[in-house]
């Protein structure tokens, strides 16, 4: 077996010293445990939080100790009998060849009814946290003008999507890529994208939506939380998922500057947890999984494979290397 530890805390972007790529046993499931061959592990840019020792909503890694996660694998040996050995499980245990779940922490997933690997994507955590931070956190409405940063990544593009089948009068995204913003425009059914790379975010979102936006969902913090303020109306909604430009940061960052803006529009923003909307998921898969089906909303995943490449994925994410869900696919996928 193999496993990724955190070798120690990085101080601004990570470097691959900060991993030890560790071989050890295969470990021996005790009685109410099931043994995982994992076929997919999930990278995530709440990893990076999480190498920080600091508290959270989630404990920080510990150095020495793997780094655990999202993850998808093959059930080769069970003591109870609700999972047999070739049942396929989610579970959260994360970046190691095999993983030793208590059962109760396993959920069953089906591949005949969608890629194994969806279920870390679209179907998973990023597509709950798009479907919850759209209709829940940012009380979408039919109509609203939606922006979206980080609109290529694994929650952007399903936010974007979604807000479209569910009647935006349009529907703008920012990704770091000329390939991305025709990817967004092209594929996705995006009106408008624009590369934030390309000149300031202030004026490529003016240009984007010339009668401002209703409801802007943050994936990236900083000037394009800053740019989102001045375009935002009367009364409209901020969900905060997420603000990546700001993950490597060794000070505190100053922008939004123009947050007092808050007060003339009464605009509301509001932090988003996914782990808060748990409750939702069933309606989410109800919902969500047939558009997937039907190719209605479709999605992207970038895999690199070998566990011994998941540091060069943690860092290629953190770089915009990644269109849809970053993975790392293991033999045997
Ligand atoms: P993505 O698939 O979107 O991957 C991360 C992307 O971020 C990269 O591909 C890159 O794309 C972009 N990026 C990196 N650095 C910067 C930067 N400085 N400025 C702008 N964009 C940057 O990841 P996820 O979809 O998994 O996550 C998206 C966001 O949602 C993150 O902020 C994450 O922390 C947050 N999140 C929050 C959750 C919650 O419960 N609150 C749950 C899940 C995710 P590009 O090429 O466009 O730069």
């Amino acid at each position: 077996a193999t496993e990724v530890r955190l070798a120690s805390r990085p101080h601004g972007t990570p470097t691959l010293d900060a991993f030890a790529i560790v071989d050890t046993e295969i470990p021996v499931p005790a009685p109410g445990q099931i043994l995982v061959r994992n076929l997919v592990m999930s990278v995530d840019p709440a990893m990076r939080g999480r190498m920080r020792d600091v508290k959270s909503y989630v404990a920080p890694f510990e150095v020495g100790k793997v780094m655990s996660g999202g993850a998808v694998g093959e059930v080769i040996e069970s003591t109870v009998d609700d999972f047999r050995p070739g049942d396929h499980v989610l579970h959260q245990l994360g970046w190691r060849t095999h993983a030793v779940v208590d059962a109760a922490k396993a959920l069953k997933v089906d591949g005949s009814v969608a890629p194994l690997s969806s279920y870390l994507g679209v179907l998973g955590m990023p597509g709950l946290t798009a479907y919850a931070g759209l209709l829940e956190s940012a009380e979408f409405q039919a109509g609203d003008t939606v922006f979206v940063s980080g609109a290529a990544g694994a929650v952007g593009s399903v936010v974007g999507q979604l807000a479209k089948l569910k009647g935006a009068a349009r529907v703008i995204g920012s990704a770091g890529s000329a390939e991305k913003v025709r990817y967004l425009v092209d594929e996705l059914g995006f009106d408008v994208a624009f590369n934030y790379k390309d000149g300031p975010v202030r004026d490529q979102l003016r240009d984007a939506a010339p009668d401002g936006i209703d409801v802007y969902f943050d994936n990236v913090g900083g000037d394009h939380l800053e740019a989102a303020i001045d375009s935002i109306n009367l009364h409209g909604r901020i969900a905060v998922c997420g603000m990546i430009s700001q993950y490597n940061a060794t000070e505190p960052t100053p922008a939004p500057r123009n947050l007092g803006q808050i007060i003339a529009k009464r605009f509301t923003m509001r932090g988003l947890l996914v782990l808060d909307h748990a409750g939702l998921r069933e309606q989410f898969l109800a919902e969500v999984a047939p558009l997937v089906a039907s190719g209605r909303l479709t999605y992207s995943e970038t895999f690199v494979d070998g566990i011994r490449n998941a540091p060069e994925a943690f860092l290629g994410l953190l770089s915009g290397a990644n269109t849809g869900k970053m993975l790392v696919r293991l033999e045997g996928a």
